[in-house]
C-alpha cells in the first residue's frame, strides 16, 4: 500500500523517468515515434496498477443467502490472470481457479473474478497473490473452505534470464475443509486438473 505521508509522484515526473529509460536503453525520446511514448506508458501502468486505488475484499461483502440448501463446492475456473512480478516489473499472465465451499452463503460468481483481477493489478509475486484471494474470500465470506491455484507463465523468466518459453509455475493456497478434507480436497483439485 502507498504511504500516505510521502509525497505524490506527478504525473510529468513518471513521464520522465520513461524517457529516462528510454535514452539509457540507446534511443532517442525526442523522435516522432517516441514522442508521445512516456505518456501512454504512464497511462498504461495508470491502468495496469490499477489495484492499489481498489479494495478488492469489498467486492466480496454483497453475498446471498437463499441458496436452496447448495452445500458443496462452487469453483470458478479459467479466470484470466493479469499481473506485474515485484522483481522485474514485467508481466506474469495465466490463468486462476478459486473455489470454496459455502457455509450459508455464497457471493455472486463474477465477484471471484473481480477479485482475482483486483489483487492481479498490483506489484508482487505469485505465491502471495495466490495466498491474498483465498484469505480475502475466507475472512468475508467465511465459507467452511477455501482454493485457489493460479498457473501462469513469467515474462521475466521467458522473454529473459533462463528464457524457458512455455514453462509454467504452480501455486496453491487451501484453506480449511478444502485443504483438511480428504474428500474435499480431491473434488476441488479434480476440479482444477481436468482444465
Ligand atoms: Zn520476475
Amino acid at each position: 500500500m502507498p504511504d500516505q505521508a510521502k509525497p505524490k509522484v506527478t504525473q510529468a515526473e513518471a513521464e520522465a523517468a520513461v524517457r529516462t529509460l528510454i535514452e539509457w536503453a540507446g534511443d532517442d525520446p525526442d523522435r516522432e515515434g517516441l514522442l508521445d511514448t512516456p505518456a501512454r506508458v504512464v497511462r498504461a501502468y495508470r491502468e495496469i496498477f490499477a489495484g492499489y486505488g481498489t479494495d478488492p475484499r469489498q467486492y466480496l461483502e454483497r453475498t446471498f443467502e437463499e441458496v436452496g440448501g447448495y452445500d458443496e463446492l462452487v469453483v470458478l475456473t479459467d479466470i484470466r490472470v493479469v499481473s506485474f512480478c515485484e522483481h522485474h516489473m514485467l508481466p506474469f499472465l495465466g490463468r486462476a481457479h478459486v473455489g470454496y465451499l459455502p457455509r450459508n452463503r455464497v457471493v455472486g460468481i463474477s465477484k471471484l473474478a473481480r477479485v482475482v483481477q483486483g489483487f492481479g493489478r498490483r506489484l508482487q509475486i505469485q505465491e502471495k497473490l495466490t495466498a491474498e484471494i483465498a484469505e480475502a474470500i475466507q475472512d468475508i465470506l467465511q465459507p467452511k473452505g477455501v482454493g485457489v491455484v493460479i498457473q501462469s507463465e513469467h515474462s521475466c523468466m521467458t522473454m529473459r534470464g533462463v528464457n524457458t518459453p512455455g514453462s509454467a509455475l504452480t501455486t496453491s493456497t487451501l484453506l480449511g475443509e478444502v485443504r483438511d478434507d480428504a474428500r474435499t480436497r480431491q473434488e476441488f483439485l479434480d476440479f482444477v486438473r481436468t482444465r
